[in-house]
């Protein structure tokens, strides 16, 4: 007859051992579950707080009878901030769902690297003039990668925008350009605020800001940097950062120089 054991028989240690996966998948769930609330959560938040502001300065305009032209020029340019504000929320967040962690999402072609910092650079120098901030761009060689422009663009701008925002009055920003024969290595280096050592390891965290009414003030929507790790974590590249309080920040990243995933 036939006298094969079944393969999943009813073995004490067996079961116990299911039960332990499953309870372990259970855990792993609800952890996502929480980060999922959380993270509509904090959008509803943060979506909001521009909103309610914009109809405080709207219902205290309207409540007044004559408003002086100076008076109704400055509410009226706070609305107008707001509405930045809210657009670019907006717009990061937007950026951050289109992103899903994997290189599937990625329009991979031959890139000018050294092009392609400079011309992020030259969009950041209005802002780096108006704080009085010197950014440099040093490239030790050419160097050509196979990424998404667009994406790559994004992370390199995040972080020299960082490095203006967290700066100090007439300090300066220094982007770096070098590559091995697999990697291509960016570092933005700045002479700011530095990063306190707790806070290090949350600031890839969607919203986490390391002072929020600081951030919030310079403009910040705590996404950059969550931003930033995706398009790396979509490029399978790795990214770092080195502080040290109240002297400066330097983040690295390294890009695999082709194709991404295929190969
Ligand atoms: P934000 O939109 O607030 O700038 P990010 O995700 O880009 O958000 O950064 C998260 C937090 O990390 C910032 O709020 C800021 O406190 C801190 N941070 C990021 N880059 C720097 C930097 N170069 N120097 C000092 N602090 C920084």
């Amino acid at each position: 007859g036939y006298t094969d054991k079944p393969i999943v028989g009813p073995n004490y240690m067996e079961t116990e051992q299911i039960i332990k996966a499953f309870n372990a998948l259970l855990r792993r769930m609800k952890v996502l579950d929480d980060s999922r609330q959380e993270f509509v959560s904090n959008v509803s938040h943060e979506l909001k707080t521009p909103i309610t502001s914009i109809k405080i300065l709207a219902d205290s305009l309207l409540a007044q009878e004559d408003v002086p032209n100076e008076v109704y020029r400055e509410f009226m340019s706070d609305i107008g901030s707001e509405i930045d504000r809210e657009d670019k929320i907006i717009n990061d967040l937007l950026a951050l769902v289109k992103m899903d962690k994997t290189s599937a999402g990625l329009a991979i072609t031959e890139v000018d690297v050294v092009s392609l910092t400079e011309s992020v650079l030259k969009r950041m120098r209005p802002i780096a003039r108006k704080h009085n901030i010197e950014l440099t761009l040093e490239s030790k060689r050419a160097i050509t990668a196979e990424i998404d422009e667009v994406k790559i663009s994004l992370l390199i701008m995040n972080l020299v925008e960082n490095a203006i925002k967290y700066n100090k009055d007439n300090g300066w920003v220094r982007v770096t350009l070098d590559a091995d024969h697999q990697f291509f290595y960016t570092t933005v280096e700045d002479s700011g605020m530095g990063i306190p050592e707790s806070s290090l390891d949350h600031i890839y965290e969607r919203f986490y800001r390391v002072d929020k009414s600081r951030s919030r003030e310079i403009g910040g929507t705590g996404l950059g940097l969550s931003i930033a790790r995706n398009v790396v974590i979509m490029h399978r590249g790795s990214i770092d950062v080195k502080s040290t309080l109240g002297e400066g920040t330097t983040f690295t990243v390294k890009i695999p120089l082709s194709s991404v995933g295929t190969k």
